[in-house]
This record gives structure tokens, C-alpha cells and sequence, in this order.
């Protein structure tokens, strides 16, 4: 059977090409979106969508990989489009009643809130939808399924369609153009132990290509989830060495910093592609998983 064509849609966060991606598939009464996107980018998806013909009351479904805001801040406006949203039962109950999500994001971004993420509205109750691990759901010739994959957060799914994998975060971040790529590793969830899991329950499914969110579709999936693993199992043993001396945060954050700068000159990378990763995974965050992470499981355990 021939594939499905899937288009990568370039939501230029922040005016940046190839940051955050959604993912477009057409069917015979619509299309559908793998994700959707923050408020901000909005305008940018709807451009997208016009240049394939299609407007926003095309798009039946969204399935969310996650409810970072940056995967999924405009659900609800696509909900009030007529748009299913789909999302994992653990992310479901914020989707419908944000409060709790915006507090956490608000103290990560404080004040830029509005600037990277804009309006977030909550999504339609009679729209969302929750899927169960490994459930199918059939959208006219479309079959896409479910898988549970926590690591980078417990409410996250990847999707599966066709030979094809779309792997949210936990697929780490690609930006196109390097043999690199960085998983993001937030609080409260980073959990490096589920994250090889989903990596091994990934590698089980038969693709050939791979889709994380931050960005585009890859054709060496093999590659690709090796690296995810190397780059976890660098960042644990990295953890390991510098925790010891009971680094405070802001200690912690520069060494994390100055570490993952050094992997990032030694690829060579172009200014453009510095900031993409910098505004697809934010380093400061990632920091402050790594301290949560040794603290709540590494000395609980
Ligand atoms: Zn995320």
C-alpha cells in the first residue's frame, strides 16, 4: 500500500524556522493535526492550512502527544472549531481545566507567558476525547494508535501511523541538519527509567520513520532512538558526577549549561540552529528536571 502523505507544517515560533512542528494528514472529510501548537502560532498554522487548501473547520481531530504548551497551548481555540482533541487520560482533566497547568508553566516563564504561549483556552468538554494505551482509533482510511510513553512527562503518547512514529518529546529534540539531537528533561515528571522503557516499547513497533515534534520527519528511526538513549544515559551519568558537592539550582543550571554548550560547539552548529534548540528545549528547564529527578527518585529510591 502506498503511504499517506504526511506534511510538516513550520509554526516559526518565535520567528524561528524549525522549532515547533504540527503535523498534517488528509483524509477523505477533512485532515487531521499531530499537534497544534501554542496561541501564538495560530496564524502561522492557519497560513499552513490555506496553503494546502484547507481551513481550520477542515480539521477534524488534533491528537495532542502531551499538554506542554508548546505541543498544545491552542487546543482549545480548535476545539471551538469542531475539532476532537485527543490526549492521554492523565492530561485529559487539564486540558478541560487549565488552571493547574497555567500555574506551573507561570512559574517556569513567568512573565513571558503571554509572549511565547498567548491565549490558552480551555478545551470543549464535548470535544475531548481520551485514547487508552495501544487503542486504534480509524478516521475515514486513517488507523492511528496510541502508545503510552512516559519518561519526559506521565501524561505523554506517541502516535503511530502507517511507518511512521510521531514521537512528541520523548523522542527528544532533531533539529535538522546534525548528527545531534537533545531529549528535553522538565520537572515534576523526568523519570530516566520509564524514559529507556518507552524507548524499548518504540523500538518494538515495525517504522521507518520518525517524527519528533521539534522537528520534521526522519528516515533513521534505528539511529535515531540510539541516540535518544546515549544522550539519556550521558545526562544520568553526568547527574551522577556533579551532584555529590549538593550543587544549589543556579549552580546546577550553569554547569548543565556549559556541559550541553560544549556538546553543541563540538557539532559545529550554525547560529540559527543554537536558537531553535534553544527555544525548542530550554536548557534552565532542563536543569531543573535533572535536580528534581535526583532529588524526588534518585535519593527515594
Ligand atoms: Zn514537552
Amino acid at each position: 500500500m502506498a503511504s499517506t502523505e504526511v506534511l510538516t507544517l513550520d509554526l516559526n515560533f518565535q520567528g524561528m524556522k524549525q522549532a515547533i512542528a504540527v503535523y498534517l494528514i488528509k483524509h477523505s472529510s477533512g485532515a487531521i493535526l499531530i499537534e497544534c501548537g501554542p496561541g501564538t502560532t495560530l496564524p502561522a498554522l492557519q497560513a499552513g492550512l490555506k496553503a494546502n487548501g484547507l481551513s481550520p473547520s477542515d480539521i477534524t481531530h488534533v491528537f495532542l502527544t502531551h499538554i506542554h504548551l508548546d505541543h498544545a497551548g491552542s487546543a482549545g481555540w480548535w476545539s471551538r472549531q469542531g475539532a476532537q482533541v485527543i490526549v492521554h487520560p492523565n492530561g485529559a482533566p487539564h486540558m478541560a481545566d487549565p488552571e493547574k497547568l497555567l500555574a506551573s508553566a507561570t512559574r517556569i516563564y513567568g512573565d513571558k507567558m503571554d509572549t511565547l504561549w498567548g491565549e490558552f483556552l480551555p478545551v470543549q468538554r464535548d470535544r475531548l476525547r481520551v485514547m487508552n494505551d495501544e487503542e486504534e482509533i480509524a478516521i475515514g482510511r486513517l488507523r492511528i494508535r496510541a502508545i503510552n510513553s512516559p519518561g519526559h512527562a506521565e501524561h505523554h503518547y506517541v502516535y503511530l501511523f502507517e511507518d511512521l512514529a510521531f514521537t512528541g518529546d520523548v523522542g527528544a529534540v532533531r533539529i535538522p541538519g546534525y548528527p545531534y539531537l537533545q531529549p528535553p528533561m522538565p520537572p515534576p515528571e523526568l523519570n530516566f527509567g520509564k524514559w529507556h522503557e518507552t524507548l524499548k516499547r518504540i523500538r518494538k513497533e515495525k517504522i521507518n520513520r520518525i517524527a519528533p515534534t521539534h522537528f520534521g520527519i526522519f528516515d533513521d528511526p534505528q539511529w535515531h532512538l540510539d541516540q535518544v538513549e546515549s544522550e539519556l544515559t550521558a545526562a544520568e551519568k553526568w547527574l551522577e558526577t556533579v551532584m555529590p558537592s549538593g550543587p544549589e539550582i543556579e549552580e546546577l543550571r550553569r554547569k548543565f549549561m556549559d556541559w550541553m554548550n560544549e556538546q553543541a560547539r563540538a557539532q559545529g552548529l550554525n547560529a540559527g540552529t543554537v536558537r531553535a534548540y534553544e527555544l525548542a528545549n530550554p536548557l534552565g528547564m532542563s536543569a531543573d528536571g535533572l535536580m528534581r529527578y535526583w532529588k524526588k527518585v534518585r535519593m527515594a529510591g
